[in-house]
């Protein structure tokens, strides 16, 4: 099947039309980073969180979570080393006041990746290459760096010792609060700490709808090791087969195409440092391919010496095809003990944990940091599951059955015939219990098909006149548009198996 590539604009008005996200605010003109979630985008990203956590907090036993606080005392951000270092370069146009972020315009102008460029290499090349105004033409001012954190006044009064900051990354949450959870949870090395929340950064120029917004969710996992033990990895054998597409700072550097490889290559060759990073970089990925993301569309790209921040040793970004190009998805940076050494210089307070085995007090390493936005997340199974199906002349969203925001449709196939529409109430009410479902009416059946497959719902149930006496419904499948009849007293049990990813075909009688 044909599967054209949708634009970012064009998602964006999908998910308006459909009822999935919002521009804020849209009667006043909107806010420019900013979105709302509708009826089906809450349900879908609520689901997105739910996996996640799922799969990285409750069903693992080395990991448990928190859910920090959006305000924080203002120390944690200079500890961290945010209140110096979190800028963007910004340009101002001397003629039009324009303000443009120095390493887009790079981008756009020059045609040349900032990936790898600090701040201080980003305003060296808007001079070096005398860039001018992209909106009126003239000459840019001189660049300035510019903090992202969104700052607020705790309190009544408005002075620079209430100032405090809405936090742009939930990690630092995670450390401040490091020994509590630690010792409370009698966590034993190595252990995760896992947090999903809200972060917010002022962006200068948002973009690309969901992909880059100034108030968005995290869901991040702070990995802690024992600094001695950092090879040590004993989930490491669960992913040694497992295939990535990888692109390291080598292969960068000598312009190579990124090279499909198992882990055990990558660890082989010495391409990923530690088999920690490793394990989480297969995870993740592994994380989006179970519920129904595309394997080929991503690949892990190595950060080149410059790219690297202030604090870490050894970065891989998790990427993803986007129409706009290959673009993170998710870092995964080895933090060392740089955090907890901050806090601790910062805070005065011994953030040290004691190792029963040697007797000696030590701070952990993070060996890794899997950060991963939820709106992104988002993204890459949306545009994974558009499909404009040419026969059907519709577009079929075929999420995977555990993200669909709507599960099951209720159709009956008439509206006015009074038995049908009792009993297909009845069906609605009792499966509406264990999943998201839908009760719906109005126009023809295949208009109401057309309709489900377009916000992707899983399954369709159709009470007809022959229900009333053979007591059994029809399933349709979005996928295939198979239909099967099934006896109304199985009917939730045929759709557990369904959603487990048991062939519809063989869970019923097959209608012509
Ligand atoms: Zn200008």
């Amino acid at each position: 099947m044909e599967k054209p590539k949708l634009t970012i604009d064009e998602m964006a008005a999908f998910c308006k039309r459909k009822g999935f996200v919002y521009p804020n605010s849209e009667i006043y003109g909107g806010i420019a980073g900013f979105y709302d979630f509708g009826h089906l985008g809450v349900e879908l990203k609520n689901n997105i969180k739910k996996e996640w956590w799922k799969t990285f907090v409750q069903q693992r036993e080395d990991i448990v979570g928190i859910d920090g606080s959006i305000i924080t005392n203002p120390m944690v951000w200079k500890a961290s080393g945010h209140v110096e270092g979190f800028t963007d370069v910004l340009v101002d146009c001397k003629k039009c006041g324009s303000r443009f972020r120095g390493d887009q315009l790079i981008e756009d102008k020059l045609k040349i990746a900032t990936a790898g460029m600090s701040t201080d290499d980003v305003a060296q090349e808007l001079k070096r290459h005398k860039v001018k105004c992209p909106k009126c033409g003239s000459e840019l001012g001189e660049p300035n760096r510019f903090n992202l954190m969104f700052t607020t006044n705790v309190g009544p009064v408005q002075i620079t010792a209430s100032a405090a900051y809405l936090r742009p990354e939930t990690a630092q949450i995670i450390f401040a609060d490091f020994k509590l959870v630690q010792e409370n949870a009698r966590l034993k090395l190595p252990f995760g700490i896992a947090q999903i929340g809200k972060a917010f950064r002022n962006e200068i120029s948002p973009r690309d709808f969901l992909f880059r917004m100034r108030e968005f969710e995290q869901m991040e996992i702070e990995y802690f090791v024992h600094p001695e033990k950092q090879e040590e990895c004993k989930f490491i054998d669960d992913v040694m087969d497992y295939e990535l597409n990888v692109l390291s700072a080598e292969m960068q550097k000598e312009k190579k195409n990124m090279q499909k490889m198992p882990i055990k290559e990558c660890l082989n060759k010495k391409i990923i440092k530690t088999k920690w990073h490793a394990y989480w970089l297969a995870s993740m990925h592994k994380w989006f391919v179970d519920l129904g993301a595309d394997a080929e569309h991503f690949r892990i790209r190595q950060h080149v010496k410059d790219e690297l921040s202030h604090y870490a040793l050894d970065t891989w970004d998790l990427e993803y095809e986007f129409p706009f190009g290959w673009k993170e998805l998710q870092g995964l940076s080895n933090r060392t003990d740089f955090d907890l050494k901050q806090h601790m210089g910062y805070s005065k307070t011994d953030l040290s944990i004691f190792d029963e085995e040697t007797k000696k007090k030590i701070i952990p390493h993070v060996i890794c940091e899997p950060s991963q936005g939820v709106e992104r997340a988002f993204l890459v199974f949306m545009f994974d599951a558009y499909e404009y199906d040419k026969k059907r002349e519709n577009v079929v969203l075929k999420l995977h059955p555990k993200l669909c925001p709507i599960k099951i449709g209720v159709f009956p196939l008439v509206s006015n015939k009074k038995e049908i529409v009792e009993l297909a109430k009845k069906i609605h009410n009792e499966l509406k219990q264990e999943w998201t479902c839908t009760f719906d009416l109005s126009g023809s059946i295949g208009r109401r098909y057309a309709r489900a497959d377009e916000i992707g719902i899983y399954a369709c149930v159709t009470i007809d006149h022959e229900s009333l006496e053979d007591e059994s419904i029809t399933i349709r499948a979005r996928d295939t548009t198979e239909q099967v009849r099934v006896k109304i007293k199985d009917l939730k049990e045929v759709l557990r198996k369904f959603m487990d990813g048991e062939n519809l075909g063989k869970l019923g009688e097959n209608v012509e």
